[in-house]
C-alpha cells in the first residue's frame, strides 16, 4: 500500500528496530515508547484495521497474539503481566491505518485508558 508508514517498514524502506519476523508477522520497537517495553505487531499484508479484517484474516489475527505471547515471555514480561492494545479509528485513536497491536509492559499500566 502506498504511503502506509508501516508498509514502508515491511518493505525496509523505513528502518525499524526489529524484534520479531516471520513469513507474514513483523514487530519492531514503537519509535514512541508508551512504556519501558513498547512493541508493534503488524501483519506484512496491509489491512487497513480491525473494522477491515474478514474470515480469511482469523488464523493471522491469531497467530499475531500467539507471537505476542512468544515475544512477552522472550523478555520476562509473562512474570509481571503486559497490554495489549489495539486502537481502531478516531475514538480509539488510532494514527497509523494498517492494523497493529501494540504490546505494552515493564511498569504497572493504569484502567481505565485515558
Ligand atoms: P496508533 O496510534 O494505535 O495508530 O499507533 C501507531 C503507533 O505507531 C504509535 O505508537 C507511533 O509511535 C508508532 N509509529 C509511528 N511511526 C513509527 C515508526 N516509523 N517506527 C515505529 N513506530 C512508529
Ligand atoms: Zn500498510
Amino acid at each position: 500500500m502506498e504511503n502506509c508508514i508501516f508498509c514502508k517498514i515491511v518493505s525496509k524502506e523505513i528502518p525499524a528496530k526489529v524484534e520479531y519476523e516471520d513469513e507474514n508477522i513483523l514487530a519492531f520497537h514503537d519509535i514512541t515508547p508508551q512504556a519501558p517495553i513498547h512493541i508493534v505487531f503488524i501483519p506484512k499484508k496491509h489491512i487497513e484495521s480491525l473494522d477491515k479484517i474478514i474470515v480469511e484474516d482469523i488464523e493471522l489475527i491469531g497467530s499475531i497474539h500467539y507471537q505476542i505471547a512468544e515475544v512477552a515471555r522472550k523478555l520476562g514480561l509473562d512474570k509481571t503481566g503486559y497490554r495489549i492494545v489495539n486502537n481502531m479509528g478516531k475514538d480509539g485513536g488510532q494514527t497509523v491505518f494498517h492494523i497493529h497491536f501494540h504490546l505494552l509492559g515493564n511498569r504497572p499500566l493504569k484502567w481505565p485508558p485515558g
